[in-house]
């Protein structure tokens, strides 16, 4: 298993902690944990210009680029503040993810 595993995962809300973005929020798109790099909705956006044969498709599109996951944080979806999690295995044997603030499991 890897060591190297990204703290959040896809559908979490998070806080971007640096950057043009600082402070924003967004839903998480995408993990990759090869690089531990997340994408995050509407964060860091990159303009592009689109040169689609269909002149209805061309001009300036913006995408999200991936931002390092250390520059996110989770905001927690039970007490609603950005928190650090700490992994907990239950007797089941699944491991979740717990809030450090409210001290309720975050994964559903
Ligand atoms: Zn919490």
């Amino acid at each position: 298993m890897s060591t190297r595993k990204v703290h959040v995962k896809r559908d979490d809300t998070v806080v971007i902690l640096t950057g043009k973005d600082r402070g924003k929020t967004g839903r998480v798109l995408s993990v990759y944990p090869d690089t531990n790099r997340v994408l995050v909705e509407r964060v860091n956006l990159l303009k592009h210009h689109s040169r689609h044969r269909d002149p209805s498709q061309q001009g300036i599109v913006e995408r999200e680029a991936p931002v390092h996951a250390s520059n996110v944080m989770l905001v927690c979806p039970r007490c609603n503040r950005q928190s650090r999690t700490y992994r907990k295995k239950l007797e089941t044997g699944f491991r979740v993810r717990v809030c450090r603030k409210c001290q309720e499991v975050v994964d559903g």
